[in-house]
Formats: C-alpha cells, sequence, structure tokens
C-alpha cells in the first residue's frame, strides 16, 4: 500500500501516490478531515514522495531527503503552523523565561509545535484561540518558496490548520493559489475547512479524510508505540477514530483532562451551582493556554454515553470510563434515560455552539448548569452523594454555596 507510514485513508493514499506516479500532482491540495485522523502525515508524506532520492514514488524514508523533510529540516520544505504569544507548548505559562518581543514569542511557540510535529506527525497540537497564520507568515512563505528548489525536485509548502488564517492571510494566499511561484505545491491541512473562504477552497483538490477505523487506530498503537493490545483497544475505543486523541489520552496531560472532566460530572449532579460555576473557572485557569475546553466536552459526552449504555443495557464492556464503573452505575441509577438523552442533547449543541465560534469558557458554563438543571428532579429526591465517591474538587466551601439553583441567572 502506498504511504504505509500514514495510517488508514487507503483510497486517498492510491490516489494520492497515483498522482506521483503520473507526474499528474495539483499544484494546490487540502486535506481536510477531523482532527488527528493524520492530514499532516499524509501532507508529510506526499512531500517526501515527490523528493525523494529514488522516486518520484514511494518514499524510501532513507535517503537524506526523506529523513530531514520527516524532520521537517529540508530547505524545500515550507511548514506554516499557526502561532501565538502563548508559550511554546512544552513549557506551560507561568514558567516562561520571557521573550524579548512578541514577534519572538511567536516564532518561539511555532517552533515548539513544529518540533512536536517533527516528533510525531500524529501529534496533537495544542492550539489555543490566538494561534493564527498571519498575512506576514504567508508573505513569508511567499518569498521564500519563489526560488527555485534547492536540493530536492520540487519545492513542497504544508500549511498546518489552515483554518486559523485570518481575512488578510486568505487573501495573501489566494494569491499565491492563483500563481503558484516556480513549481511550488501547496498543502493545506484543515479540521474545519468551512471556516477557509470558498475562493480557497475552489483552488485546491479536496481530499477528504474520514475518522479512522478503531482496528486501525488500535493497531496502529500496538505497532508504532508499543502500546500493550489490551489498552491500545481501550484507547481506540475512546479515540473517536483520531489516533492523536488516542495518544492524548493516554498522556498525563490526556489522563489528567479526563480525570476534570468525571470531577465535573460529579459537580454538575452532587454541588451547588456556584461550586460548579467555580469548578469551571478553576479549569479555565488552569489551562489558559490550551484548547482544553472542547477536550473536557468530549470526555463529559463520552461520561453521558456510559451513563445511556448503564442505563439501557446495564453491561459495562464497552464503556470509555471503565475506572468508574461503580460511581457512573450510581449516577445512571438515579437518571431517567430521557434525562441522559437530553444531556447528549445539551452537550452535542455546545459543541456545535464552540464550532460556531461561542465563547468557549461561557458555552460549558451554560451547558453546566442545563445539565445541572436536567438531572434536578431526580437529584431531589435523592442524595446523590452517598452513592459516588466524594472527588470534589479543591474549591473551597463559602456561605454562599447554599445559594439556590434559581438565584444564578438562567442557564437556559
Ligand atoms: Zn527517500
Amino acid at each position: 500500500m502506498a504511504f504505509d507510514r500514514v495510517v488508514g485513508h487507503d483510497r486517498q493514499r492510491q490516489r494520492l501516490m497515483n498522482a506521483v506516479a503520473q507526474d499528474r500532482l495539483a499544484h494546490g491540495y487540502l486535506f481536510c478531515g477531523p482532527p488527528g485522523v493524520g492530514a499532516e502525515a499524509l501532507a508529510i508524506e506526499l512531500a517526501c514522495a515527490v523528493n525523494c532520492e529514488s522516486g518520484p514514488g514511494e518514499p524510501c524514508g532513507q535517503c537524506r531527503h526523506c529523513r530531514r523533510i520527516r524532520a521537517l529540516q529540508h530547505p524545500d520544505l515550507h511548514l506554516l503552523v499557526p502561532s501565538s504569544s502563548a508559550p511554546p507548548p512544552d513549557r506551560p505559562s507561568g514558567r516562561g523565561e520571557g521573550s524579548s518581543s512578541r514577534g519572538d514569542a511567536r516564532q518561539e511557540r511555532r517552533m515548539g509545535l513544529a518540533f512536536q510535529l517533527a516528533d510525531d506527525p500524529y501529534a496533537a497540537l495544542p492550539f489555543g484561540s490566538n494561534d493564527i497564520l498571519s498575512v506576514d507568515d504567508v508573505r513569508s512563505l511567499r518569498k521564500d518558496a519563489s526560488a527555485k528548489p534547492f536540493e530536492g525536485r520540487r519545492k513542497v509548502a504544508v500549511i498546518v490548520a489552515a483554518d486559523r488564517m485570518n481575512t488578510a492571510a486568505s487573501n495573501a494566499l489566494l494569491k499565491t493559489l492563483e500563481e503558484p511561484p516556480g513549481s511550488l505545491m501547496l498543502i493545506l491541512t484543515a479540521s474545519r475547512s468551512q471556516r477557509l473562504p470558498p475562493t480557497i477552497v475552489s483552488r485546491c483538490q479536496p481530499v477528504f479524510l474520514a475518522r479512522l477505523r478503531e482496528a486501525d487506530v488500535k493497531a496502529a498503537l500496538i505497532e508504532r508505540y508499543d502500546i500493550d493490545p489490551e489498552e491500545a483497544g481501550d484507547l481506540a475505543r475512546r479515540s473517536e477514530g483520531r489516533l492523536s486523541e488516542a495518544l492524548t489520552a493516554r498522556s498525563e496531560r490526556g489522563a489528567g483532562l479526563r480525570e476534570e472532566a468525571f470531577i465535573l460530572l460529579e459537580c454538575i449532579y452532587d454541588a451547588t451551582p456556584l461550586r460548579l460555576f467555580e469548578q469551571v473557572e478553576s479549569l479555565a485557569a488552569s489551562h489558559r493556554d490550551e484548547p482544553v475546553m472542547d477536550k473536557i466536552l468530549d470526555h463529559l459526552l463520552a461520561l453521558y454515553r456510559d451513563l445511556f449504555i448503564l442505563d439501557t443495557t446495564g453491561g459495562s464492556s464497552t464503556l470509555s470510563y471503565t475506572e468508574r464503573v461503580d460511581a457512573l452505575r450510581a449516577l445512571a441509577s438515579g437518571m431517567d434515560l430521557e434525562d441522559i438523552e437530553n444531556g447528549i442533547a445539551a452537550i452535542e449543541e455546545a459543541r456545535r455552539d464552540i464550532a460556531r465560534n461561542a465563547h468557549v469558557q461561557l458555552a460549558l458554563l451554560v451547558l453546566v448548569l442545563r445539565l445541572r438543571l436536567k438531572r434536578g428532579s431526580e437529584a431531589s429526591r435523592q442524595s446523590p452523594s452517598h452513592q459516588t465517591p466524594s472527588r470534589q474538587s479543591p474549591s473551597r466551601r463559602t456561605p454562599s454555596d447554599e445559594t439556590p439553583p434559581h438565584a444564578l441567572p438562567a442557564a437556559d
């Protein structure tokens, strides 16, 4: 199979390899699909295929071109990664050495993100809402890419998360797409292609990448990341067809977010509105530069799906939070199926709102208050605090903790 470093997407890989072999590659490609399904991995491999010493064709992975392109260090590979003045991903905020200027900070963050990608093209890049591609980024790409290839056959520009371009950047890129300098091939990756201007989309050949099969994610985790089959199966089941998602879930940070989502669920069920508010605040404060709210919503959805499974089938073999089965079973026993279904619908609505650019923290706050109201009827009949092991957030108790729900701004 062509591009064997890429997981899944057999048809798309074959189609691209045919184009390489027959020398009829387009000038612009748009690889779009959910984050973490391998758009960047495929883009990097395509750049290798074009420039491999034994090619053009299947990348050998060994020659100087393949090795340097995979390390994102090739002079004919131009990588554009959105960035902001937030600290690089390996250095959490507050611990920075401090950059001399905003431009330096952006550059430092960009390099940090690129290193992650070079290390593993399936790494989930922790983009925040301020990480964007600016017009200067696109202009500098055009300048660098207009020269003839230095060493390879063809210059390739990979624009990661192209849906993070602002309008000025899009306009500048449009010019480059209309008149690509020299033999430049542009590959845009995007998880939200609807955010790209139609003028950009129409000038690219689209390659749609679907979610990966669970079996493919599991096999990749075992073969490439040396994860034992049982854990790999568990991670694959929770990954929603996104390899990067499985890898994030396995990391310390991923495990922490998973736990935080569970604590949030307990707060929804158990705590006063004020405590719930504090929990959302503390989540936001401790992850200021990371887009973790989306992730928390994913975990919350997984928890509600678990409640649904426990309420309808009682079985626990397909749960996402298998380690919390007892606590979840206790919660499910106190909820109507309708409440759970409404909860799932509310979470999905919040996800759509966030995708449409709603204020993320506010959307999460409104959601948790709605979820709290939806569980209201049952909670008033019984005291769930006896059912779940108490793993409350560290927020302090204050007298106003006893504020009744109706004293808060209406959630819906
Ligand atoms: Zn090679």
